[in-house]
């Protein structure tokens, strides 16, 4: 359950990505290049999605219990195999209490007995709302916050520690908007039908739990309401995710009496004790207009309010873990409303993903013990050095960066740290309580575990052996604040990873994983800061001014590219996502250049090595997605849908021309004068 919210990490895909396949496919038998999977009947040039993924396309429909499918819910899925077979070990092996097996068996097994959590209803959160009942005025508001805080429930706000964006070898605390039950401010705001929709179904659904927890209708209506009113609120006071993407205008580092000068109506220092940190000297406010107006509406909202919003959040953050007719209902909002899931995942996997959060390095020490090959680490390690040769050479040959910007940029480059599998230090769970039957508390204890070991950071040097990612999950990061790139045990497999499939596929994908990792160092949030990951602008204006230029070409290119009927990416939300893709490309193209079969044309399954080279990354992000989800996806993601990351980055590539013989008569051709590139 680490919060990444303020920690900025750049990933390969969606960071909340839980999505998994029915269909087992054995890992080793997955081919890279399969022509099962093609639709020949459409040329490369005019839409290479289909051509390379069409047959895919057809033959695998999203399933009812997912929002989308792809290449990775095949991996994602053999994963949870693999996982829930550690589980089930730790739980038969009845290990003495408070070893960490006794404690994975007791989380899994707490989850799975459903005939126990029906029984308990709602009463687990009984003593919570008697809580907010108790509180007596607004001026107790504030010390209740950090109260559940301290207990990992974050409403109305975030409190947490990360590095510090100006000093980064320290962790600093941090503030960041929060308090919203629809994913995005925009939701509350925007006219279009479907954020009109949405706030009408949130309204219902907000009664629904209420009168589940034994209200009235009429008396759950009048909550739902003003939890509206209240929420609305909050999100004018919220940065749009544009804003936030802004490293510099999210930057608010203070002393706590410069933070009580700033939203005066509340008393910061009663709230700093309440949190267990009476002496915390200084804090980052990440938006500073929001905690201004909480501020505010924590003196002037009327206490009723607040009373029927804290029990909202209270009621919200547990009704995925109480009995199933809470279960259920926060699913048909969450799940189906917003993303048009049908039905839910089977337990055993909802389970077994709350027992991995909770416990991530406990689970991924298992879990890298039996299923990481040490060769695998050898070879990513080989690949990463090839491909940061590779994007070295692409620094020295850009016609668009003086001499003196390029040093630094060859520093930062060979600065980069690489973390590989899995964490060199393992997280100790020793004060950790984990006990049999009991679920809900298991998931408070494990959230309480994560804030106290968050907040022993803050004030302290940044301990560089730290993970943002568990071994078991299926993704990468770069992290601007660290300058390094993390490849996670489990993405290194098919599709991505291939231990004896050839060069080709390889540098195809996960070769572009690791580019696109490096190049989020040189996007237009990492660019701004330096070899030891501090926001410090190491760039000549020129510099920067041809950047720009270059990125909006990028941005525009995607604002182009349809979905859904009028709905088209966000070219300005995706845009470091996009400048990693195109630069992932290039670089790994560059690098698989150095290789034998590279300079051969001798043709595997019919394909030659370039041409399997961009098949291998159009494998990579073949999707099916519910019109539901692709719609809230737009809105809310930072990456673009996997037809754009195909359909976009290759038509701006010399090399991918000349692999398919495409000439100006293909559909999506475009001249080579146009052809976007900055790395
Ligand atoms: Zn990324």
């Amino acid at each position: 359950m680490k919060l990444f919210l303020g920690t900025l990490m750049l990933s390969i895909l969606l960071m909340s990505c839980a999505q998994e396949s029915a269909q087992e496919e054995d890992a080793a038998k997955f081919k890279a290049v399969d022509v099962k999977n093609m639709d020949r009947s459409v040329k490369p040039g005019d839409d290479f999605n289909q051509y390379a993924n069409g047959g895919w396309i057809k033959n695998n429909p999203v399933p009812d219990d997912k929002t989308q499918f792809g290449s990775f819910s095949i991996l994602y899925d053999n994963n949870q195999i693999k996982l829930q077979e550690l589980v089930l070990e730790a739980a038969e092996a009845h290990a003495p209490k408070g070893s960490i097996a006794q404690k994975i068996g007791d989380f899994y097994n707490s989850g799975m007995d459903t005939l126990s959590i029906d029984k308990l209803g709602m009463e687990p959160i009984v003593k919570d709302l008697e809580q907010i009942d108790a509180i007596k005025s607004n001026s107790e508001l504030l010390p209740y916050i950090a109260e559940m805080q301290t207990k990992g429930s974050n409403s109305l706000f975030y409190f947490f520690g990360s590095q510090d964006d100006k000093n980064s070898s320290m962790v600093i605390a941090n503030f960041y908007q929060g308090g919203l039950g629809l994913p995005d401010r925009d939701y509350y705001l925007s006219d279009d039908p479907r954020s009109a929709e949405m706030r009408t179904a949130y309204v219902a659904h907000i009664q629904r739990m209420f009168e589940l927890a034994g209200c009235k209708a009429d008396d759950a209506a009048s909550h739902a309401k003003r939890i509206m009113a209240l929420e609305t609120r909050l999100a004018e006071a919220s940065f749009t995710r544009l804003e936030n993407r802004d490293p510099f205008t999210t930057y608010n580092k203070m002393s706590i009496a410069e933070l009580q000068e700033l939203a005066p109506q509340v008393d910061w220092k009663a709230y700093f004790t309440a949190l267990g940190l009476p002496d915390l000297a200084e804090i980052n406010v990440r938006q500073k207009p929001f905690i201004q107006e909480t501020a505010k509406m924590l003196q002037e909202v009327a206490l009723d309010d607040w009373k029927s919003y804290f029990k909202w959040n209270v009621i919200n953050s547990a009704a995925g873990y109480l009995s199933s007719d809470f279960e259920q209902a926060n699913f048909e909002f969450y799940g189906t409303m917003l993303s048009g899931q049908k039905v839910q995942r089977p337990r055993w996997k909802r389970v077994l993903g709350n027992t991995s959060g909770s416990m991530g390095e406990a689970i991924g020490k298992l879990y890298v013990e039996k299923y990481f090959p040490p060769e695998a680490k050898e070879r990513m390690l080989k690949l990463v050095s090839n491909l940061r040769l590779s994007l070295a050479n692409r620094i020295d040959n850009l016609d668009w960066m003086t001499e003196e910007t390029k040093v630094l940029a060859h520093e930062k480059l060979d600065a980069i740290n690489v973390k590989v599998g899995y964490p060199n230090k393992w997280t100790d769970y020793t004060d950790l309580k984990i006990e049999e039957g009991q679920y809900y508390q298991n998931i408070i204890n494990a959230r309480i575990f994560s804030f106290n070991e968050d907040i022993a950071k803050i004030g302290k040097p940044h301990d560089k052996e730290e993970w943002g990612m568990t071994p078991q999950t299926v993704n990468a990061y770069y992290s601007p604040n660290a300058n390094e790139i993390v490849f996670p045990a489990a993405i290194l497999q098919p599709p991505f990873f291939f231990m004896d499939q050839d060069d080709a596929v390889n540098y195809g994908a996960i070769g572009v994983v690791i580019g696109h990792e490096m190049t989020h160092g040189f996007d237009d949030q990492g660019r701004n800061y330096d070899k030891v990951g501090n926001l410090n602008n190491w760039w000549k204006e020129d510099d920067a001014k041809a950047f720009e230029e270059k990125a909006q070409q990028i941005i525009d290119l995607f604002n182009n590219y349809t979905e859904l009927d009028s709905l088209h990416v966000d070219g300005e939300l995706t845009i470091g996502e996009n400048i990693a893709d195109f630069g992932g490309l290039n670089i790994s193209w560059d690098a698989f250049q150095k290789t034998e079969q590279a300079k051969t044309t001798d043709k595997i399954d019919g394909f030659t090595p370039q041409q399997r080279f961009f098949l291998s990354y159009a494998g990579v992000w073949r999707q099916n997605i519910l019109d539901k989800e692709l719609a809230r996806r737009l809105k809310e993601d930072v990456h673009s849908p996997g037809d754009a990351r195909i359909n976009v980055p290759l038509y701006n590539m010399d090399v991918f021309y000349q692999a398919f013989d495409i000439d100006e008569t293909a559909k999506r051709y475009r001249a080579p004068e146009d052809r976007a590139v900055i790395w």
